[in-house]
């Protein structure tokens, strides 16, 4: 049986920006046998509902940053996939949603000071967290689609 950290807006918590989930019933299904370990920052961080925030490529590297007011939101997300990590030392797998800044494994869109997009294939601030500490991640939407590979 594997450790598995998933966002936890795929498991159906309402801790997305506005309030809804991810909800994702195959994901679910596919870790059935497995010990579920859900996480999300920026609820944490910055409760429900609240303002996006995008990935921006800056003089001090990829900071996140709020669509709203501009300020730089990177530290406690950070600090929270820290807290996180280290109060979980036994994770297997880590499985982020598709394209969030903060969960998204290889999907997260990186902007430039203009709000042009860099790449659209980048790290969210958790998923590099988890990428340092050697755990296997996947983005949600792939591991699924492996998972129905073996159906
Ligand atoms: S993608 Fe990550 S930060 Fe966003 S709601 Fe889901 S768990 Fe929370």
């Amino acid at each position: 049986m594997k450790r598995v950290a998933v966002s936890a807006c795929l498991l159906g918590e309402k801790c997305r920006y506005d309030g809804s989930d991810n909800c994702n019933a195959l994901l679910i299904e596919a870790l059935a046998n497995d010990t579920i370990i859900p996480f999300c920052p920026e609820d944490f961080a910055f409760a429900t509902p609240r303002p996006t925030m995008d990935l921006v490529e800056t003089a001090d590297g990829i900071r996140a940053i709020s669509s709203l007011t501009g300020e730089d939101l990177s530290a406690p997300v950070i600090r929270y996939a820290h807290d996180f990590f280290d109060s979980h030392g036994d994770i297997d797998l880590f499985v982020g949603k598709d394209r969030s800044p903060s969960c998204g494994v290889k999907s997260a869109r990186i902007y430039d000071a203009q709000k042009r997009v860099l790449d659209s294939s980048g790290k969210g601030l958790m998923a590099q967290e988890a990428e340092n500490r050697g755990i296997a991640s996947w983005d949600a939407e792939e591991f699924v689609k492996a998972y129905k590979g073996h159906l």
